[in-house]
């Protein structure tokens, strides 16, 4: 089967695009338990912030049983037109991603796979989500300065090794630039999430945004903080205020408007 042209998957990816939201629904397979870096945002209870709404916790599946789930959803709803792993934790630091997104692909090529990832390994699991048919990303950019990462990332852990505060978070940046970069290069199309956390980055996204767009990012993705975890006592932004960012943003990079936050289990229409 011939690979899915970047116009088939924007016209099919639900996320990707709000017409699709009319007509094509999607699938995340909770299949990723470990992360390896730490957001003062998480607190591991809930799933992964990359794709979240918090409240409940996500029962995992195993990747056997997350092809026999995506089996049986297809037969009974021709809608679902993308399959993805959004956690709980980072798709790229669980060994069962791989084992499902092949899985899935060998039975359903023509479905969309996705993942969404903090991004440190994005460069060099590039050609096995090749392999795994995967042929849509979205990496989530909280930062593209080791000052400001450095309030949001607790640690980074790459190749056994600790890095902490700026290191940490220049070392994330640079891992998430060279993803973008080289996922784009391959013809993935690319979505960036940011969460907004006001007083550590809202003056940032902006910055944010520039940089993205030149590493190759299509669209970005603002998310409202949730406060929880190292966040807790902080105020989420009020509504209007995202509305304005993103209207800010978009000269720089389009902006998408309709995201639900869905949980690393998430199922069905977006709407
Ligand atoms: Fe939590 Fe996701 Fe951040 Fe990992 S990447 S710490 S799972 S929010
Ligand atoms: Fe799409 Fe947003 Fe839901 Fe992710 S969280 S599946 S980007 S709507």
């Amino acid at each position: 089967m011939k690979e899915q042209t970047y116009e088939e998957i924007i016209r099919k990816h639900p996320c990707f695009s709000k017409a699709a939201t009319r007509w094509f629904g999607r699938v995340h397979l909770p299949v990723a338990p470990k992360c390896n870096i730490s957001c003062h945002y998480c607190t591991r209870l809930y799933d992964c912030v990359n794709e979240n709404r918090p409240g409940v916790t996500s029962k995992l599946m195993t990747p056997k049983e997350a092809l026999q789930y995506v089996k049986q959803l297809v037969e009974r709803d021709e809608r679902i037109k993308v399959v993805g792993i959004a956690g709980p934790g980072e798709p790229l630091a669980n060994r069962s991603t791989w084992y499902t997104l092949f899985m899935v692909h060998r039975c359903f090529p023509e479905l969309i796979k996705c993942i969404s990832t903090n991004g440190l390994l994005l460069a060099e699991k590039l050609p096995e989500l090749q392999k795994a048919g995967v042929r849509a990303v979205t990496v989530t950019v909280n930062a593209v300065s080791k000052e400001v990462g450095s309030r949001i990332y607790g640690y980074v852990f790459y190749r056994g090794q600790i890095y902490t505060g700026a290191a940490g978070a220049e070392l994330l940046w640079r891992a998430q630039y060279e993803g973008i970069r080289l996922a784009r290069k391959l013809g993935m199309v690319v979505k960036v999430n940011s969460v907004l956390i006001p007083g550590v980055n809202d003056e940032h996204l902006e910055e944010v945004a520039r940089a993205v767009k030149t590493a190759g990012a299509h669209v970005m993705n603002i998310i409202p903080l949730i406060p929880q975890g190292g966040f807790a006592d902080l105020l989420p932004p009020p509504p209007e205020r995202v509305n304005l960012m993103r209207q800010k943003l978009s000269p720089i990079i389009k902006q998408i408007t309709h995201c639900r936050r869905c949980r690393a289990d998430a199922v069905g229409m977006l709407v």
